[in-house]
């Protein structure tokens, strides 16, 4: 990658959560819904590639199967055949216009995991048949001070997966790993360790680095005492990375129904926050406290349990209507406690993580599912029924497709 500093990005709106918001300005819809495409690879590095996936038509449609162009395999370009992608809670705040007016339809999808089809005559990264994972990123500047720094994720003209205009690529609508394939960059491809257990892969590329990247840079170490709020797809990972640190983990969660596989995993404490009695007594307790709770919460309440200098890890990011905060007073009489927020993390740092994660077994719990559950699956993590992400096996899309095309459609839904 090109590292020379070219101008100051900080002024990069925070709220604009990586990962999950893009920047890009929402442009025309990607591709008309025609007929189903061959699969066969392409002959030249010009043509467009034709995918299959399945598309949110708006925000209350059900999933349907939606066939549309991904951009040419480049010369620095690879074709991967996605085998996994991860359900992430993120996926389901974009698709139901949590946070912003959407562009339909929407394949979502930005935990991929897959096998290289296709590489483009400059690359020296990856072969075919080598397994590559895909994040929140596809593409960014490479030469701003963030991207020199390898903070790609903090890029301000940064490509997201999916619901994302490429400005690199005509202003082509990204689409997601909810899908048969997907084109990017090398430099944006992360390599997977031999021996990697591939179903448990893919939720490493969101949930992985959300977590492992802010419990690297506060230095999360031994006999820490360390908070996590919020104990499901990422919750589960930032348990795992801070006890294989050596800390001592409290977990809060809003149900009885994860006390024991928060314990099994190695966390000293479970705190249901809807049983008061065991909210008592935890006031200036810890050094580092990660939230990613996805729905309004009382920020003060955990603000008030960290220690002086101690930092309490935004990376949950709630619908707009039901976004937390802190008053003044709160950050007064509770001086020097910080509060930031944090976004996935930059290549370097991902390829770090998954390196690390495989090296030492830490991986996701995961159901795997087929396209066919797609609906269902939303539905069971908004009642907090996952045990701890939804994986899709794309292998699966073939017989989904044909399914959900022998199926009448639903009124005001395309088939
Ligand atoms: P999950 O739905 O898998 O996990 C959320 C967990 O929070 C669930 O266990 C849920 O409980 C629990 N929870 C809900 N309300 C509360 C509450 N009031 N107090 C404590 N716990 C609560 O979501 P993900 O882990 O996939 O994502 C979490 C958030 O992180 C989302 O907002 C997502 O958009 C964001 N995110 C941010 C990223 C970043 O770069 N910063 C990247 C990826 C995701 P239950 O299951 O019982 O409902
Ligand atoms: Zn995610």
């Amino acid at each position: 990658m090109n590292t020379t500093p070219a101008r100051n990005l900080i002024s990069l709106p925070r709220a604009m959560l990586l990962g999950i918001v893009s920047l890009a300005p929402l442009a025309s819809p990607a591709a008309a819904q025609t007929t189903p495409s061959a699969t066969a690879s392409p002959a030249t590095t010009t043509e467009t590639i034709r995918s299959r996936g399945f598309a949110k038509y708006s925000k209350d449609s059900a999933f349907r199967p939606y066939e549309f162009d991904r951009h040419a395999v480049g010369e620095h370009d690879i074709l991967i055949d996605i085998l996994y992608a991860g359900i992430c809670h993120s996926d389901i705040h974009h698709a139901l216009e949590d946070w912003r007016k959407e562009e339909y339809p929407m394949v979502p999808g930005h935990e991929i995991v897959g096998r290289i089809a296709q590489v483009g005559g400059k690359v020296t990264k990856f072969k075919v048949g080598d397994h590559a994972g895909v994040g929140c990123m596809v593409n960014s500047c490479r030469s701003c001070e963030n991207c020199g720094n390898h903070e790609e994720q903090y890029c301000d003209r940064r490509v997201m997966t999916y619901a994302s205009k490429d400005h690199y690529h005509g202003g082509l609508m990204t689409q997601g790993g909810y899908s048969d394939r997907i084109v990017l960059s090398q430099d944006f491809a992360i390599k997977v360790p031999e021996g990697a257990e591939l179903d448990k892969v893919a939720p490493l590329l969101c949930a992985g680095i959300t977590t492992y990247s802010p419990i690297r840079h506060t230095k999360i170490g031994k006999g820490d005492k360390v908070a996590v709020a919020g104990f499901g797809g990422l919750g589960h990972m930032a348990v795992q990375y801070a006890v294989k640190l050596g800390a001592e983990v409290t977990v809060f969660d809003i149900t009885e129904d994860k006390r024991q596989d928060a314990l099994s995993m190695g966390a000293a404490k479970y705190v249901n926050v809807n049983t008061s009695d065991e909210l008592k007594g935890l006031d200036n307790t810890f050094r580092v406290l990660i939230s990613t709770i996805p729905a309004k919460y009382d920020m003060a309440m955990y603000v008030k349990m960290l220690r002086l200098d101690g930092d309490l890890v935004v990376l949950g990011l709630p619908a707009m209507r039901d976004q937390p905060s802190v008053d003044a007073a709160t950050l007064v009489f509770q001086s020097r406690r910080r509060v930031w927020g944090s976004q996935i993390g930059g290549i370097k740092e991902t390829q770090e993580m998954l390196d690390y994660s495989v090296a030492n077994r830490i991986y996701p719990r995961v159901e795997i599912i087929p396209f066919s559950k797609l609906d269902e699956a939303y539905q069971r993590v908004l009642k907090g029924e996952v045990k701890f992400r939804y994986v899709i096996d794309n292998s699966t899309l073939d017989a989904s497709w044909r399914a959900a095309n022998a199926a009448p459609a639903q009124p005001g839904q395309p088939k």
